[in-house]
């Protein structure tokens, strides 16, 4: 046992990483050290993570399902979490749009701070790309995305990091044809996966270990390369409006686990913390995957035929953080710049357009912004103000990124709970020591 449970370290490693990136901003060469030096570190913890969540999706998903012994269970689980999953996605919208709407926080900002953040991110590269990357996903019709799911070839699809749907639909087909084919004939394959599974999930206590680490060059690197303090701070009412729907959100998320699922909230945040917290450093729900499916399945006790399931499609399909924080941007955005779009109407479309944006949005960093766009386009927001819209909340997309990030995580953990119990597939965790099992390595 090591002096400190993993969550203490990880978060001594952010607190750490924060105040090294501030001290390096105060010298002309701290930015380019932490870039060339400490930054590294903190790309090969992200590219582990994501290198261990296809396989283990792939192991995971096919023992969770040939476990099932029969499909109807798998579509019960099916139809549940998706229906939990637009059931708290739209509560997300819900909270966001009341407190945007109370709040105002747009009626703070004056012509000269708008002025100001135009001038500087308009043409930043960050805008442009965002600009680029929702125009492409805009000239798409509206069934591409089911399209998309389907892989056409399942090397590239295990190939393209980007894919984790593909990967999913193809590992469902596997596993239900293995449930078809019979226990006996499937039992080699089975075998194969089981041991996969246990073999990742070890790899994940692994990578963990350098967690720490990681986090520290993560959150150096954030620190240094975030944007002017003073536009920061004129955008702070904003923020606070998204970092407070957002902590609702968590009290929403404890109270249905309290009540349903029957468990100490206080318990289950201190199991998912691990998870939270790199979230919070990593900004990336697919990175994040691998430590909140251990911490579900192994530390809060859901059963792998749940959360195998549950977890990856939740990691790629329901963001509540992500979809709280559209509907806010949005309206933060008309309140600036297009009060006339303020209309009732207009945010009744913004609850079912940041519900398909937000099942849209990959999991990764700033995937969130490039699907506000669609939203804005959907309520015939200017399209000549999108880069002034995006350069208004542009300064701090990233602080409020890695927010939502460990909200959408925390969401998928809960429904998986939810569900977990409500199919009676919630039992006791499995580590000797509840704290930490990430010593035993
Ligand atoms: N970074 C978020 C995630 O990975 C997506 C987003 O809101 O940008 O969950």
């Amino acid at each position: 046992m090591r002096f400190m449970a993993l969550h203490w370290r990880i978060l001594v490693g952010m607190v750490l990483g924060i105040a090294f990136g501030f001290g390096m901003t105060q010298v002309e060469w701290g930015p380019g050290i932490v870039a060339d030096w400490i930054q590294p570190l903190g790309t090969i913890f992200v590219n582990l993570l994501k290198l261990i969540a296809i396989p283990l999706i792939l192991a995971s998903l096919i023992k969770g399902i040939s476990d099932l012994k029969d499909i109807s269970k798998f579509r019960n689980i099916g139809v549940r979490t998706m229906l939990t999953y637009i059931g708290t996605t739209v509560v997300a919208i819900s909270i966001g749009l009341i407190l945007v709407n109370v709040l105002k926080p747009g009626d703070g900002i004056s012509e000269a701070t708008v002025a100001k953040l135009e001038q500087t991110y308009s043409n930043a590269a960050g805008v442009q790309s965002k600009l680029a990357e929702a125009s492409k996903q805009k000239d798409s019709g509206p069934l591409q995305f089911l399209v998309d799911m389907v892989p056409s070839n399942a090397f590239k699809a295990f190939s393209d990091n980007g894919n984790m749907l593909q990967v999913i639909v193809f590992t469902i087909l596997i596993a239900l044809s293995m449930l078809l084919i019979g226990e006996e004939k499937a039992r080699p394959l089975k075998d194969f996966f089981d041991s996969l599974n246990d073999v990742v999930l070890k790899m994940v206590d692994l990578i963990m270990l350098m967690a720490p680490y990681a986090v520290f060059a993560l959150l150096a690197n954030v620190v240094v390369s975030s944007s002017d303090p003073d536009l920061l701070y004129a955008l702070l009412k904003y923020a606070g409006v998204v970092v407070l729907g957002l902590l609702l959100m968590i009290v929403f998320y404890v109270t249905l686990v309290g009540l349903f699922a029957r468990k100490n909230p206080f318990w289950f945040l201190k199991q998912m913390s691990p998870a939270q917290l790199l979230a919070f450093s990593t900004s990336s729900s697919a990175a994040t995957l691998p430590v909140t499916m251990e911490r579900v399945e192994e530390h809060i006790g859901v059963d792998k035929e749940v959360s195998s399931f549950v977890l990856p499609v939740g990691a790629t399909i329901n963001m509540d953080g992500t979809s709280l924080y559209q509907g806010v941007a949005a309206v933060f955005i008309m309140q600036v710049l297009w009060p006339e779009g303020l209309a009732f109407s207009n945010q009744l479309s913004i609850i079912i357009t940041a519900l398909l944006a937000s099942i849209g949005s990959a999991a990764v960093p700033g995937a969130g912004m490039v699907m506000l766009i669609i939203v804005l386009e959907a309520i015939g927001f200017p399209a000549d103000l999108y880069p002034v819209a995006l350069a208004l909340i542009f300064a701090v997309d990233r602080p409020l990124d890695m927010c939502r990030t460990v909200i959408n995580v925390t969401g998928d953990a809960t429904v998986s709970m939810l569900v977990a119990k409500s199919v009676g597939k919630l039992g006791k965790p499995n580590v000797k020591n509840w704290d930490d099992n990430y010593d035993e390595v």
